[in-house]
Parts: C-alpha cells; structure tokens; sequence
C-alpha cells in the first residue's frame, strides 16, 4: 500500500512556486535537492509551457487521449488546459493544495486534491495520463503492483494510460555499469522555494525494458508509441484482457 499522503500549503514548495509565478508572472529559484545528485533547479515558467512549447512526446500523448481522461499530478494545469482547449474532458488531481488552487484559478474546470493512490477516490477514467517523467509518482519498483492495481481500478474497459519516462543510464559512462543492489532510475528528491522545504520523496526514473516486465507481472501490455531526444520515451499501457 501507498500512502496517500496529501501535502500542507507549509511543505508544499512547488505548489508555492507556481502560485507565486502565477499571481506575479516571475518566481524565485525551485531548488531541487537529492542525496544522490549536486543541487538543481527547476524552472518554473516550464511548468506553465502552452501546447507549443511542449516536447513532443507530451504533445503526442494529449493528442492521442480521449474519452473521460485523468491528468495525474497535473502541476500549474498545463495540460489539462490544453484538454480542455481541445474540447476533450479533463479531470485533473495533484497532493499539492497550492498548485490545485492555481490550476482552478487558471480555469481548469475540474481540478481536485486528491492522491492517485487514495482509495476512496473510485471514479473511473478512459485515459490516465501521468507526464513530465510520469512514473516518478510511483516512487519504487516494489510499488509497481499497488500501481497496477490501481490503475485497474480506475480504468473503464478499453482504457489505458500513457505515461512518459526515461533511462537515467546516460548518467553512467558506457564503460560503467549501473549499481545492481537498486535499479539506478530510483532516486530521491527534496524541493525548496524560499523557505518552504518539502519534505522527502522517492521519484521513479525508468527504462521501457524494465517497465514491460513489471507491466507484464501485473497484468498490463506496454506500447513505447514515440522515443524522445535524450533517453525519454512515452508508453501506452493497457491492461492484458482477462
Ligand atoms: N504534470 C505536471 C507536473 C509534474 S510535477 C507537468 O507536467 O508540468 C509532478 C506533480 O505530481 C507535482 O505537482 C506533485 O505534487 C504531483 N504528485 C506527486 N505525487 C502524486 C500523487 N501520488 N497523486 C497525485 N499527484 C501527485
């Protein structure tokens, strides 16, 4: 089990970036910190990319999405509104209270606080896109079957998801093999913007290779429909027929 924890306007860093950028059209650096990696930052306009400024996998994915379609840690909104722009019906959920504000004051009609692994979140979807490195919601490989069970449950038939992700091997050289005591795409984050810090979090890199033998165990076929430019790919799952 997952917890489905839901964050607090006091340790929701990303959150308050993308309220401030929205109320003042700037914001401060998002610091991305880890144990495993030098310190980061995340540019905070990117976060508010229109349809033509997003990189094609995500394109294609909001092109391929229809039916009833959930948009899973949907950020400031981007997506959900170029949904809705589209004519297509969006519910979009985010665990930070800030940024489902935001998304709502942005006009997406239905956007909720809520965690993907909540259980007594029970609608169901055609289509369950899960963008911007979309597996790092699921945190751990040993999370792979509650993901999957999950995603069965809130799947109408004929449904699928379509999540994007990439092969962090490039952070080894070629000559360099990639730890075997933990598979080298799960790494952990902690975000800062002023002084609000988050607090930890598992986030979830993985190759395809990897992912269709985890969907296989569960249940579920994996399609790479395009690869990106540096290692990035994005999949159609779909669950195998009983
Ligand atoms: N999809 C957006 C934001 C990506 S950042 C974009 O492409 O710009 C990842 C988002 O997922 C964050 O807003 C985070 O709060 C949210 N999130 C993380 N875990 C979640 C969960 N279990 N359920 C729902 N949202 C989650």
């Amino acid at each position: 089990m997952i917890p489905p924890v839901l964050l607090t306007p006091e340790k929701d860093p990303m959150g308050k970036a993308i309220a401030e950028y929205f109320a003042k059209g700037k914001a401060v650096k998002l610091r991305v910190l880890s144990t495993q990696f030098d310190e980061d930052e995340l540019p905070v306009a990117q976060l508010f990319r229109p349809f033509a400024a997003m990189p094609e996998l995500e394109r294609t994915a909001l092109t391929l999405a229809q039916g009833r379609i959930l948009d899973v840690g949907a950020g400031s909104g981007c997506h959900a509104l170029a949904l809705q722009e589209m004519g297509k019906d969006v519910v979009a959920i985010d665990i930070s209270p800030l940024s489902v504000e935001t998304m709502s004051l942005r006009g997406v009609r239905d956007a909720r606080h809520v965690n993907l692994f909540d259980p007594a979140f029970t609608e169901r979807f055609d289509c369950i896109l899960m963008l911007m490195n979309g597996s790092g919601i699921i945190g751990r490989l040993e999370n792979m079957p509650a993901f999957f069970q999950r995603a069965k449950s809130l799947l109408n038939p004929g449904g699928c998801i379509y999540l994007d992700s990439s092969d962090l091997r490039y952070l080894f050289d070629e000559d360099e093999t990639p730890p075997t005591d933990t598979y080298y795409g799960q790494v952990d984050f902690v975000m800062q913007y002023r002084n609000i810090r988050g607090d930890a979090f598992d986030w979830l890199y993985i190759d395809a290779t990897t992912l269709k033998q985890h969907a296989a165990e569960n249940g579920f076929e994996v399609e790479v429909i395009q690869e990106g430019e540096h290692y990035d790919y994005l999949a159609r799952l779909t669950p195998k027929a009983e």
